[in-house]
């Protein structure tokens, strides 16, 4: 076995992203990866006899800059399709493209977008920058005040309205400047996506104008989005990084305070300066390095890190064209703020909406190979789904399967008479497969208060945790998840620069 300067705890994208930058710097790098294959939730996955499905993302809204040129990613094989339109699916279907959108809100929609767009396009700075901590003076702060201009930029009027709105909720927004259901319901949707808020909580807007600072686009890659992560461990191991899949770690070693390695199930252990965990905070902290090692309030701080998912994946084999407008747009369940506020509140209580509210593509219309000839995969992203529910999983998920059905075939009649397969994964399930605690899709809440400088929380927001050597990487860092690895670049930075 050679030996390693670092270790990388999980093969997803930002455990890759990660990787691949301390490699091209000279560090020699070892990624372990449970799974038979690295991507994480932009992995693909076989459901039923011949049909295959994206394992959890389905698309993404662009990868981080820095990744794609750092890692040449192009040259890897990276290539995407032209990008997608969103079809609001309703008795009168709407398409909706980078704030174009036709009906009596297309002018107010468009001036709305471009008004959201120039305020994420502000925010996009902060996605790369690693938090300052709160406590201290100088260069961090410094940076963080250079970003602030950049709002301040905007002008008095706009900056004034800046505030105003990243403090409200999107209903209010959606309700103020626009008079279509159709669109209120697909903003609605678009900033609670993976969230656990409805649309009537306090900062959702933020939350879309992340996604917008991430990209105005909805990106699906040729190959489908296994392809990112193939491209990345290709660019990964032309860096010299070494993959190991199937190699799960059950504990980090410390000793003396410090990490210095990583013991697989296997018993295996394999010894390196640096040790970073691409995997959820709480499972790094909880389990891998444990209440011995850590000070007894913060290990008690990391049990509060609330990491509720209520995104639920639906994944159907369908023997022919389901009957909707366009087979190549991503397509969304969501007629009103009303529906998707109703969708968000029986999950407070453990419970299954009955009318949830989705987006759908599918992946077949893209790719031959993944359904057999003439048939379909649809892969859906349904909000939202218990990640405790108060009856027992089986019967919660069979709930929710039977009214995700229903919900779609009202959309596209006849759908279910295609159905020759489904695959229903909760919240819990996507915890159980994919290690995401709760199922939550940032593997930690993104929210207010788990933001910036206190994500996943104060004590690790640079990266750096109180175990000298141990770093963070994954989607539970600053900037939060979703396919295009921030974290995990920013995370290989601060490494890098603490020598
Ligand atoms: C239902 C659902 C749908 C989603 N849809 C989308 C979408 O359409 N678009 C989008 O951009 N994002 C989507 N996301 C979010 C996205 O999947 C995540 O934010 C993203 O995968 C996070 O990347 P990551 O590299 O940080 O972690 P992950 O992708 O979770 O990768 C972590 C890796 O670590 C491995 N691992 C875990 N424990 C260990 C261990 N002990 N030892 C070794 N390896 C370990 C896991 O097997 C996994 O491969 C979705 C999430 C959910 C839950």
């Amino acid at each position: 076995m050679p030996s390693f300067d670092a270790i990388l705890i999980g093969g997803g994208t930002n455990g890759l992203a990660c990787a691949a930058r301390l490699a091209m710097k000279g560090r020699r790098v070892v990624v372990l990866e449970a799974g038979a294959e690295v991507g994480g939730g932009a992995g693909s996955r076989e459901f039923a006899p011949g049909y295959v499905a994206p394992s959890l993302a389905h698309t993404t809204r662009g990868l981080d800059a820095r990744v794609v040129a750092g890692m040449d990613l192009a040259r890897h094989g990276l290539v995407f399709h032209p990008a997608l339109p969103t079809v609001v699916l309703g008795p009168e279907p709407l398409t909706v493209q980078r704030g174009k959108t036709s009906g009596p809100d297309a002018a107010a929609y468009a001036a709305l977008m471009a008004r959201l767009g120039e305020f994420a396009r502000v925010l996009a700075p902060f996605r790369a920058l690693t938090p300052p901590r709160l406590t201290t003076t100088g260069n961090e702060w410094g940076r963080l005040a250079r970003l602030g201009l950049g709002i301040r930029a905007l002008g008095k009027a706009e900056f004034r309205e800046f505030l105003r709105m990243i403090l409200i909720n999107i209903a209010d927004v959606a309700e103020d400047e626009l008079s279509d259901d159709r669109l209120k319901g697909l903003l609605a949707f678009d900033a609670t996506l993976g969230a656990w808020l409805g649309p009537r909580s306090p900062n959702s807007l933020i939350l879309l104008l992340n996604q917008l600072a991430i990209g105005p686009d909805t990106l699906m890659p040729k190959g489908g989005m296994a392809a990112v992560a193939q491209a990345m461990a290709r660019a990964a191991e032309a860096a010299g990084v070494h993959l190991r899949c199937n190699a799960t770690v059950a504990r980090v070693v410390v000793e003396g305070e410090r990490a210095v390695g990583v013991e697989l199930t296997s018993g295996e252990v394999i010894r390196a300066e640096t040790v970073v965990s691409a995997i959820s905070p709480r499972l790094t902290f909880q389990q891998l390095v444990g209440p011995r090692h850590l000070d007894a309030g913060f290990f008690a701080r990391v049990s509060h890190i609330r990491s509720r998912g209520a995104v639920a994946k639906l994944h159907l084999a369908l023997s022919g064209a389901p009957g909707v407008p366009d087979l190549r747009a991503r397509m969304v369940v969501a007629p009103s703020v009303r529906a998707v506020e109703e969708a968000f509140n029986p999950v407070k209580y453990g419970e299954v909406p009955k009318a949830p509210v989705l987006e759908f593509v599918l992946p077949s219309a893209f790719e031959a190979g993944v359904a057999p000839e003439g048939h379909h995969v649809l892969s859906a992203n349904v909000q939202f789904a218990p990640h405790a529910p108060k009856a027992a999983l089986a019967a919660a998920r069979t709930e929710m399967l039977e009214n995700t059905l229903a919900v779609l075939e009202a959309h596209v009649p006849g759908l279910r008479g295609l159905v020759v397969g489904a695959e229903m994964l909760m919240p819990q399930d996507i915890e159980a497969r994919f290690g995401m605690v709760g199922g939550n899709w940032h593997h930690g809440e993104l929210a207010v208060e788990q933001m910036l400088f206190l994500r996943p929380l104060r004590e690790a927001a640079q990266y750096a945790t109180p175990v000298a050597g141990l770093f963070l990487a994954g989607a539970g860092s600053h900037p939060g998840g979703g396919i295009n690895g921030a974290a995990g670049w920013n995370a290989a930075e601060r490494v890098l620069a603490h020598g």
